[in-house]
């Protein structure tokens, strides 16, 4: 059965809005998706009903706000198919990296390689970059093909004994490439390196269970899958949870403290110090609870269709440049317009009320692998409509006129 995108659509209040006289068109799901009823209410309610700060609460609402708290870490551990203690709340995808990469780094030193790729968000560059600067550790990146795949070949051969981390993103932000992440993996782990995969994309659009892949991390945000912001989950493994020291201190995450020495807390809370993000986790449990219940194959088909339908309807035209056109991709589609720069496509785009990201999107190595200074990017989300596919293209080839 084809997948009710107007049904679903009735679930987002924001969604009914105009945007410069006209519907909105909102394809810019890949920075953050809107966030539909079933959210907003949890939160509302909780706020309403049972609301507290988490742990240690000796009187009923601070009880439920933490058997809600805790329930939400059941439901993101249940989602990805892992143990709820092996799932961190961070403030994103971004903290869960640093949050690695600060851990691990600890015990890397001169000389010691992490794995990357030309095509990494600057979330899983930057943290990286941070141990090459103190701790003298060797970056390497596997490059991109000119379709925006990773180079296997390449791959396998910058994997080395001196090989630590492999980390990489699922789903390309930009390209939309998804990853073979099953076979990186392995290659990783013969390697005997560890791998992080940054998952901020690729969860959005496709299941994901993390035994399966047999990582060692996966990050991802809540705000890109229907959540909230100012939420997002690191999954590790058991053991590696384990040996991972701490990452920021205060409250919550000790053991016990004293003024000469304190002993930590086991993980998940060992990496939570201080007051959680309480409701946005709660928004997250909802978030992860009404895409539970959706058919996510069916989602998957349907963004992939108007992914298609947009490109064969700009196939002839010569004055696009698509970013990415790997056999396994999401619906994301990045492209430059010939005499125009992103910036103004994407204004131009808003006046007749679709809404695409522009810029470099966080990804500057990958834009300079793909010699441009910036791209505009639409990304496609299961609210997303053939009607709407349609008034992107039509305004595209408008603005395109424009400037030709
Ligand atoms: N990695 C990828 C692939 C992303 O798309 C993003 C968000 N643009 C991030 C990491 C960072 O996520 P956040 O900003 O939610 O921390």
């Amino acid at each position: 059965m084809a997948f009710d995108a107007e049904a679903i659509r009735e679930q987002f209040p924001i969604l009914k809005r105009q945007v410069n006289g006209k519907p909105l068109v909102y394809l810019d799901s890949a920075a953050s998706a809107q966030k539909p009823r079933a959210v907003i209410e949890a939160m509302t309610h909780a706020m309403e009903h049972s609301y507290s700060n988490v742990h240690r609460g000796l009187h009923t609402l601070a009880n439920e706000t933490t058997e809600a708290f805790e329930g939400a870490r059941r439901k993101v551990a249940a989602f990805i198919g892992a143990e709820p203690n092996e799932v961190v709340f961070t403030k994103g995808g971004t903290e869960a990296i640093n949050l690695v990469a600060a851990g691990l780094g600890a015990s890397l030193g001169e000389g010691d390689e992490i794995l990357l790729s030309e095509m990494e968000h600057h979330a899983n560059i930057v943290p990286w970059h941070f141990l090459r600067e103190r701790r003298g550790v060797v970056l390497k990146f596997t490059p991109v093909t000119d379709d925006g795949q990773l180079d296997l070949e390449a791959f396998q051969s910058l994997l080395g004994p001196r090989t630590r981390v492999v980390a990489l993103s699922h789903m390309s932000n930009v390209l939309g490439t998804i990853n073979p992440v099953m076979d990186l993996t392995r290659m990783a782990h013969e390697a005997g390196a560890l791998v992080l995969l940054d998952g901020c994309q690729a969860i959005a659009h496709k299941p994901v269970d993390v035994k399966a892949l047999d990582v060692d991390f996966y990050v991802f945000s809540g705000h890109k899958l229907y959540g909230p912001t100012g939420i997002g989950a690191l999954y590790g493994k058991g053991e590696r949870l384990a040996a991972l020291p701490p990452y920021q201190g205060g409250g919550e995450m000790i053991g016990a403290v004293s003024l000469e020495t304190i002993t930590y807390a086991d993980p998940p809370h060992r990496f939570e110090a201080g007051t959680p993000p309480i409701l946005e986790a709660i928004g997250f449990g909802a978030a992860i609870d009404w895409l539970s219940g959706l058919d996510r194959i069916a989602i998957a088909r349907h963004e992939h269709e108007l992914y298609q339908h947009v490109r064969e309807r700009l196939a002839g035209a010569n004055w696009l440049r698509v970013l990415g056109e790997a056999p396994d991709k999401g619906a994301i589609l990045s492209f430059t317009v010939d005499g125009a720069h992103a910036h103004d496509v994407a204004q131009i785009l808003d006046r007749y009320g679709v809404a695409v990201r522009a810029g470099t999107h966080c990804a500057e190595p990958l834009m300079k692998r793909f010699g441009v200074t910036s791209s505009a990017r639409a990304s496609f989300a299961l609210y997303n409509t053939h009607d709407e596919a349609d008034a992107f293209v039509d305004a595209l080839t408008k603005t395109q006129a424009f400037f030709a």
